[in-house]
């Protein structure tokens, strides 16, 4: 999702929440304040993966003193139809403010309670090389509630030595500091004839949650999650859009496509 309207302009614009928007809120959260399983099964992939924009943007928004937003400001800011930020937000189980919206900070909370970025997830990084020694020089994950605690590579040559900080592990040595640490998610960026053994070394460290970069479909019990990213992906849609602009001169971006 691409951020084309000025922000500042799109968040000085009306505040309006109406009582449709109040009442689905009110039902997506337990007593207990967690959303509520269903609400979670209704979100979806695709509400999901918009909340982390919406989000970016709260912040911003918090950072500059403003106390309200409107979903149809959230909708505007993000091309978005007003109605899917609505159903968005609803998830999350925030309950907006008639004519003023929701509380910035309130939303900022409901959206990290929501995907679970309100505590600290802490993560091992299995392969130090060029992607492994990346991601773990980007200070932005603890945005996100992850914390890359320690990171493990095969190679004795960089065992011992210090990567972004932090000293890399014998592989040897991820059992016992994945279950001391109480470490429930595994970054994955070690080569791809690799990749099934280290995923299976990870399992049985007790992780459960596996963010794999590998070009590999890991073979692994129901229980653990994998998200696999490729970058490739993204190009693909970006190198076919142009393509398509080049041939019709139409100035259409690819996030439009989606
Ligand atoms: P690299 O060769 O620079 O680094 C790999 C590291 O893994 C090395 O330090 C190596 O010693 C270590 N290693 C090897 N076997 C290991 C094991 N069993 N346990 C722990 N560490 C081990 O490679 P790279 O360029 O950083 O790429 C890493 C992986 O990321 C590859 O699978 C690559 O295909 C993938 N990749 C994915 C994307 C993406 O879009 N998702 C982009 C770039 C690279």
């Amino acid at each position: 999702m691409k951020d084309r309207s000025p922000l500042r302009r799109a968040a000085a614009g009306p505040a309006k929440t109406s009582a449709l928007e109040s009442a689905t809120l009110h039902s997506a959260i337990t007593p207990a304040g967690t959303p509520s399983s269903e609400a979670v099964r209704k979100a979806g992939v695709a509400c999901v993966k918009r909340l982390p924009a919406y989000l970016q943007m709260l912040r911003v928004l918090h950072g500059e003193g403003q106390e309200y937003v409107s979903g149809t400001v959230l909708a505007t800011t993000h091309n978005l139809e007003p109605v899917i930020v609505r159903k968005d937000l609803a998830v999350t189980g925030i309950v907006g403010t008639p004519r003023r919206g929701f509380r910035v900070a309130d939303l900022i909370h409901a959206i990290e309670r929501f995907l679970g970025w309100d505590g600290q997830t802490k993560a091992v990084l299995l392969g130090v090389g060029n992607l492994g020694a990346a991601l773990l020089g980007y200070r932005g994950f603890e945005n996100f509630g992850l914390r890359i605690a320690g990171a493990f590579d095969a190679d004795p040559h960089k065992v011992g030595t210090w990567v972004q900080g932090r000293r890399v592990q014998a592989l040897s040595m991820l059992v016992p500091f994945a279950r001391r640490s109480s470490i429930t998610l595994g970054v994955l960026t070690v080569p791809a004839p690799a990749a099934q053994a280290a995923a299976e070394l990870l399992v049985q460290a007790g992780i459960h949650g596996i963010w794999n970069f590998t070009p590999v479909k890991l073979n692994l019990p129901e229980s653990v999650i994998v998200q696999t990213e490729d970058l490739a992906q993204g190009l693909a849609v970006l190198s076919h859009e142009l393509r398509i602009e080049h041939r019709s001169g139409a100035g259409k971006g690819a996030d439009q496509a989606r």
